[in-house]
């Protein structure tokens, strides 16, 4: 028997690159080189000038395949590039970039009700020599497709969950974009949550160290006594597509109250659940957070998760799988 898939790089034969040099980008193809060959004084070595983006293409029961919302990626990878002075690719390319990933490795996509996708990785890389800092004059574009299983394992365990003593993103710094950078700082702290018992980093705001932001790779929600959903908004915090989605389906689907705004630290004992949010997981259920000697806990139901949401993992992924129909555009076609 194969062994089941984890979240976890795996090689599959296709990947798409493009090169920018002379100002403009070269057309795109497909190569089976999973390597990339550099100056070792490239810029994004040197001085990590890189962004990147995930999503998931998986099949619904039809045997359609299909994306979730690739247009926000596209448009997110926009926005890291422009803040990391890189140069965007157009809206349409990167998603026929990501069509072409999804159809040449389409062998890999796991069936569907396997509860497994093909996670897609577009990224973009400084390539020229640089020894000043300064921005690269050359850039890479690649979208690689590796296959992964479901996030869970059954029964699900719920996530524990502690404040971070180190911050995550300056208040005008690059919290907001999808940047490698983010990701490098936030190793020692993950690493250090772990030794110490804890799945994962819950940060706060950097300046005032007073309101909740988002853990390492995920947005936070919670859901008040009185039905309410919640969640942070500051410009440090990176715009979740999960999170965007989850907020719209609870509002039109279920008429639920939502709040966006800076949430206290203090307040999370008024909450009555709390999950974390993203592209693999949808949501993830967090059952305690530790703060400064004390642990704050949540409710979970026998499956692992608050009852609302649970309703509201179930109501997006019915959405994704075209069980029930979505707002116009959210599920994408690959054909
Ligand atoms: C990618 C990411 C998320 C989740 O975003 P989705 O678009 O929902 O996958 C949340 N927080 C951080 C820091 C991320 O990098």
């Amino acid at each position: 028997m194969d062994k089941p898939l984890k979240f976890a790089y795996s090689k599959t034969p296709y990947r798409y690159v493009s090169y920018f040099k002379d100002g403009k980008w070269s057309k795109g193809e497909l190569t089976t080189n999973d390597t990339i060959t550099l100056s070792e004084s490239a810029c994004v070595l040197q001085y990590a000038q890189t962004c990147f983006e995930g999503l998931k293409a998986y099949k619904t029961k039809e045997g359609k395949i299909v994306c979730f919302r690739p247009d926000l990626n596209a448009e997110r990878m926009i926005s890291s590039c422009e803040r990391m002075k890189m140069p965007p690719i157009d809206k349409e390319e990167f998603i026929k970039a990501c069509m072409k990933v999804i159809k040449a490795n389409e062998n890999y996509i796991p069936e569907f009700g396997s509860g497994g996708s093909l996670y897609l990785r577009p990224f973009m890389i400084g390539t020229t020599p640089v020894l000043g800092v300064k921005p690269s004059l050359e850039f890479e574009f690649r979208i690689f497709a590796s296959p992964v299983g479901a996030y869970f394992s059954t029964p699900v365990k719920p996530l524990n969950l502690r404040i971070c003593d180190l911050d995550r993103a300056a208040p005008n710094g690059t919290g907001g974009i999808k940047a490698g950078l983010n990701y490098a700082m936030s190793l020692y702290a993950i690493v250090d949550a772990h030794e110490k018992g804890f799945d994962e980093n819950v940060y706060l705001d950097s300046a005032s160290r007073t309101y909740i932001e988002e853990t390492g790779g995920a947005n936070i929600l919670f859901v008040t006594k009185d039905n309410k959903l919640v969640t942070p908004s500051s410009p440090s915090i990176l715009p979740s597509i999960t999170r965007r989605s989850i907020v719209q389906i609870a509002r039109d689907y279920l008429h639920m109250e939502v709040e966006e705004r800076r949430i206290h630290v203090d307040e999370l004992e008024n909450f009555v659940e709390c999950g974390l949010c993203g592209t693999a997981a949808v949501i993830s259920p967090v059952k305690t957070i530790y703060n400064q000697g004390k642990t704050i806990s949540f409710e979970v139901n026998e499956n692992g998760f608050g009852n609302v949401l649970e309703k509201l993992r179930h109501l997006l992924m019915d959405i994704q799988q075209e069980n029930i129909e979505g707002p116009s555009g959210w599920v994408f076609e690959i054909k």
